[in-house]
């Protein structure tokens, strides 16, 4: 017997959370809407990954659709069964299309999106009962931290472009963004 913590510790949501947000931060260093997202297998980080829309100046480069790509690659197998996607902003309607399609077995996110969220903010794709495979979904985890990065990404945001600096990708199509309400339209 020791007193070491018990090995659960080290593969809890908030461990793999933080992972998560330590991409969402390296997007937001790229000026990119920070959402990060790793999927894990078998207590195993397989994929990891950032928004990269604009880098790539690709509109369906966002961290959940680069990771299902890692992980596909990583098993090599498109059925991903037995892992669990864990991303710092509930997913938009095209990720839960691809999660569904990748039959993740859950789905952990951190910040809930009421006007694009598609794991039960605004639709439940990950749940649909017509469709052939359901993910079990987990929200909130580290929710506030999810949500700090993304409202401080947009509030520099908005300070360079009254400052006149240099110009910050997408701005121009942020909503105002209140204080407690929903984030932001995407990605
Ligand atoms: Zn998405």
């Amino acid at each position: 017997m020791t007193d070491s913590p018990p090995p659960l510790l080290l593969t809890s949501d908030d461990h793999f959370m933080r992972e998560a947000l330590r991409l969402a931060r390296k997007a937001a260093r790229q000026d990119e809407v920070p959402i990060g997202a790793v999927i894990v297998h078998q207590g195993r980080v397989i994929a990891r990954s950032w928004n990269q829309v604009e880098t790539l100046k690709d509109a369906t480069a966002h961290a959940e659709m680069l990771a299902l790509t890692q992980a596909e690659s990583a098993l090599g197998d498109w059925r991903l069964a037995d892992c669990d996607l864990y991303v710092t902003k509930e997913p938009c309607p095209m990720c839960a299309g691809a999660i569904v399609h990748c039959r993740i077995r859950r789905v952990i996110f951190g910040c809930p999106d009421g006007k694009g969220g598609a794991a039960g903010g605004f639709w439940n794709l990950l749940q649909a009962p017509n469709l052939n495979h359901r993910c079990e979904i987990t929200p909130g985890v580290l929710g506030d931290e999810c949500v700090t990065v993304l409202k401080d990404f947009f509030a520099e945001a908005r300070k360079r472009k009254l400052l006149g600096l240099a110009h910050t990708k997408g701005v121009a199509v942020l909503p105002e963004m209140s204080t407690d309400g929903p984030m932001f339209d995407g990605p």
